[in-house]
């Protein structure tokens, strides 16, 4: 079955520029023009990724994306008006794997997705699962408890703790863990970075204001210790 992605945008000369550079990769393209109708229509459709614009009538893109993190962890990419950092950093926090400005370029939305779905699919069947302090990660079934209890993380979040704990007690930089983790081989965005590391500790540290896995080494990067 062919990739599905639903946009949610209101303009509807963007939704058509993005339908057909989305058509051109092979993949089905839903729309939807409110964040409401989103939400109705992606319980039917389940899409494979999600692009949902932060400027909507109604419901905007910050509470689509939180609405749609209580029941998944679909793959959402977030579009902004503009690179703000206020937007992107909200947008990554309401849940957004990643995200793209207007206007929309068409090549770099491609290659986002793909990125996405690579990495949604790419479950690690070699490593062995690994105790790291209170914390049991098992990478071939995507699992990660702490004290016996099952955390749920959404797959970059998972990936991200993987990439981290392959690396136990080494500090990362932000550059690789972009590389491995969000599969960019250019220069990408360091806030993807901090904000899934703090989503991630709210998950699983114990006081996330005061983490003890998840370490900031400052001007280097974050490294995890049990
Ligand atoms: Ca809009």
């Amino acid at each position: 079955m062919s990739i599905r992605i639903l946009t949610i945008e209101d303009d509807q000369r963007i939704r058509t520029a993005v339908r057909f550079a989305l058509e051109d990769e092979g993949w089905s393209v839903l729309e939807a023009e409110t964040g409401e109708h989103a939400l109705e229509y992606f319980n039917s459709t389940v899409p494979d990724v999600v692009l949902v614009d932060i400027g909507l009538p109604g419901m905007d893109g910050f509470e689509v994306c939180r609405s749609l993190r209580r029941s998944s962890d679909v793959p959402i990419i977030m579009v902004t008006a503009r690179d703000d950092t206020h937007d992107v950093v909200a947008g990554l926090e309401a849940g957004a794997d990643d995200y793209v400005t207007k206007p929309i370029a068409p090549k770099e939305l491609s290659a986002r997705i793909r990125a996405l779905l690579r990495r949604v699919r790419s479950e690690d069947t070699t490593a062995a699962p690994r105790s790291i302090g209170d914390l049991d990660i098992i990478p071939d079934e995507g699992i990660v408890r702490k004290s016996d209890n099952e955390i749920h993380l959404t797959k970059t979040e998972f990936h991200l703790l993987c990439e981290l704990s392959d690396h136990l007690g080494k500090v990362l930089s932000r550059e690789h863990l972009l590389e491995q983790v969000w599969g960019y081989d250019y220069f990408g965005d360091g806030r993807l970075v901090d904000v899934h590391v703090r989503r991630l500790r709210t998950k699983i540290e114990t006081d996330p204001a005061h983490p003890r896995h998840v370490v900031t080494v400052r001007g280097m990067g974050y490294k995890l210790q049990a």
